[in-house]
């Protein structure tokens, strides 16, 4: 579980603030659930026999009343028990998005923490393709948004529920013939979860893996136009996929398409989003049944990926910088910033740490304005102030100019201190 610090925070908001204009874009609302739920909830939404359900969870006893409760391993299973326990689809489909902290007890490791950060979107009550496909335009318009290159998207389709039951019988036999290559996990998961074998991160597995019956070709026709009218829209988008036969995703809820986007410059946590359709989940939390796909993205990869590729981010800096000469010209030059930053202007001044230093030298307010990143330093000396001015100084484009600007005329300081040279 990590702090994460001013010199990274600002990133972080910088990629929720994309974040929020791209769901405003789509019109997708937020939604803002409990970050501990019942842990019934996730093992009947998620299922028993899953990485997270199994040995992912932080669960624990609420020792005042019994409760058996779980800190969120994710979030789609609390947005299906909110949309239900409000009925929020008593008037038609909705489109979320939510973002903040999930918990899962992994071993931690580059891209893998116990408490990490998700964003993620949810339509809910939508059954055609469109939504699925809407749903990747979304993330893969987030990817241009922060400037992210090379991710690619991966898609399969895991069908209906009685199609996966074919397959799963010959799925079952296929590794039964093969069993003294199982590992150990597999071995336990033989019978009660076999597709999620495919999903095994064991390289000595793979080659088995790949030779194993494939889903897709148990599916029927309306489960493979549904697949392919997704693929028809994200063709005609120009968003580029690759068909993974074996991309299954983590939990059981998932039917019909599933996706990933994955890139190979995070080492082996390369997986940045993932989701797909979860049409009988709403039903499973004890809703009426309604049609759902949805999407999260990992914040803390994403925003690795972010610094790896160096899109154009920078860190926020003030436009002014005050320096303050005088101890006596404090009260006024605080009142002149309070104006300032009203107006929106990002005002930051120096307060010397030590006791009994008065304001510190111009020199070394001048040092921290250049530090702070600051395009202007504005200068509240003696005589200006006399006058009713301050001094304007350019700090950032080499020329030092300056200019006295009046007090008496706030809209053209804010002007000044906002002007982009
Ligand atoms: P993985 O295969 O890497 O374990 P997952 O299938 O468990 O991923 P999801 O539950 O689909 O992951 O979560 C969506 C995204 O959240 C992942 O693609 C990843 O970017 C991020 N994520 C998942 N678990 C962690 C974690 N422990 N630490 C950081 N990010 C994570
Ligand atoms: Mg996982």
């Amino acid at each position: 579980m990590n702090d994460i610090l001013p010199s990274e925070s600002s990133r972080w908001e910088w990629l929720e603030g994309k974040v929020r204009a791209l769901m405003a874009r789509y019109a997708y609302r937020n939604i803002r659930t409990p970050i501990v739920e019942p842990t019934a909830l996730f093992v009947r939404g998620l299922g028993e026999v899953t990485d997270i359900v199994e040995k992912e969870m932080y669960s624990f006893e609420d020792r005042l009343n019994g409760e058996q409760l779980t800190l969120r391993p994710e979030c789609t299973a609390g947005v299906v028990r909110a949309t239900v326990e409000h009925s929020l689809l008593y008037d038609g489909g909705k489109r979320l998005y939510y973002m903040g902290p999930m918990f899962r007890h992994e071993r931690p490791q580059r891209g893998r923490y116990r408490q990490f950060h998700q964003i993620g979107a949810e339509a809910l009550g939508f059954h055609g393709a469109e939504i699925d496909a809407e749903m990747i335009l979304l993330a893969d318009a987030l990817w241009k948004e922060l400037g992210l290159k090379d991710v690619q998207l991966e898609i399969n389709s895991l069908g209906q529920p009685d199609e996966r039951k074919k397959h799963r019988s010959a799925l079952i036999a296929y590794l039964e013939q093969h069993s003294a290559d199982l590992d150990e996990e597999a071995r336990r998961r033989l019978y009660t979860n076999p597709l999620r074998i495919l999903d095994t991160k064991n390289p000595a597995m793979q080659a088995l893996v790949e030779g194993a019956p494939r889903l897709i070709d148990y599916l029927g026709a309306e489960s493979l136009e549904h697949f392919n009218a997704v693929k028809a829209i994200l063709d005609a988008s120009g968003v580029a996929w690759r068909f993974n036969p074996r991309l299954v995703r983590g939990m059981d809820y998932y039917n019909l398409t599933v996706f990933e986007f994955v890139t190979d410059q995070l080492g082996s946590q390369g997986t940045i989003c993932g989701g797909g359709r979860y049409d009988y989940l709403v039903e499973q939390i004890g809703g009426k049944p309604a049609p759902a796909v949805g999407w999260a993205l990992g914040v803390e990869r994403v925003l690795e990926l972010v610094k790896e590729q160096g899109s154009d981010w920078s860190a926020p800096v003030p436009d002014a910088f005050a320096v303050i000469p005088d101890v006596a010209a404090l009260p006024l030059a605080m009142s002149i910033l309070q104006t300032l930053r009203s107006h929106g202007v990002s005002a930051q001044m120096h307060s010397p740490m030590g006791s009994g230093e008065g304001m510190g030298s111009m020199k070394s307010q001048f040092k921290k304005a250049d530090a702070s990143g600051a395009r202007f330093a504005l200068v509240f000396g003696a005589d200006e102030l006399a006058r009713g001015c301050v001094l304007v100084k350019s700090l950032r484009d080499g020329t030092g100019q300056q200019s006295e600007q009046s007090l008496q005329n706030v809209a053209d300081l804010v002007a000044a201190l906002q002007s982009k040279s």
